[in-house]
């Protein structure tokens, strides 16, 4: 059995990541699986504990740092994120094209980890910066302060981009997943 490859899908916050994903999901002949991430932050309304994230205090998070159980960890505005790696080899061993939705700083310590051939690195960008502060804005669970956190961060976040191996605009929803399916494809066949 081939070796699954490591799918990194990044891009500033609200730029609706999570649905590309679930988008992206439906399409079972890409083999997919979501690597479920830790956090310290609260569960947003609607999000379940194991599907979203595995949600954990500060003091469980510093445990699984400390006996190397993350395979990539960051801070995110006052919130600790991490992967949890052994589910992740786990499931490309068994095939699997394993999904980590990450921010940059965390995606930039497994592209130092990986050879650039198990990897394939997306970067969503938005229709434009206004429609990324639009989208922050509406979701609008959180306070002013962290909306002016994210969209500051949002900002240095676009400039990273580069850092990928590949770039896609989320205009909407099917055609940004449809975008990212052909290009998970193509390198998927192209390691074949
Ligand atoms: P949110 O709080 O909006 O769910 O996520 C904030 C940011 O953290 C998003 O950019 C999300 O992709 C990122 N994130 C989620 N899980 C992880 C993780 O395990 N590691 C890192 N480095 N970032 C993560």
């Amino acid at each position: 059995m081939k070796k699954g490859a490591l799918i990194i899908l990044s891009g500033p916050s609200g730029v609706g990541k999570g649905t590309v994903r679930i988008e992206l999901m439906k399409h079972k002949e890409l083999n997919l699986w979501f690597s479920v991430s830790m956090t310290t932050r609260s569960p947003r309304p609607g999000e379940q504990d194991g599907r979203e994230y595995f949600f954990v205090t500060n003091d469980e998070f510093e445990k699984n740092l400390k006996e190397d159980n993350l395979l990539e960890h960051a801070e995110f505005v006052a919130n600790k994120y991490g992967t949890p790696r052994s589910k992740v080899e786990e499931m490309r061993e068994k095939g699997y094209n394993v999904i980590l939705e990450i921010e940059t700083k965390g995606a930039a310590q497994v592209m130092s980890k990986f050879d650039d051939s198990e990897l394939c690195t997306i970067f969503i960008l938005p229709p434009s910066i206004e429609e990324l502060e639009r989208r922050i804005r509406g979701r609008s669970t959180e306070s002013e302060e962290v909306i002016a956190g994210r969209l500051a961060k949002a900002r240095g976040e676009m400039d990273l981009a580069k850092n990928y191996q590949y770039s896609v605009r989320n205009v909407t929803v099917s055609q940004c997943a449809d975008d990212i399916a052909k290009i998970i494809l193509n390198k998927v066949n192209a390691n074949a």
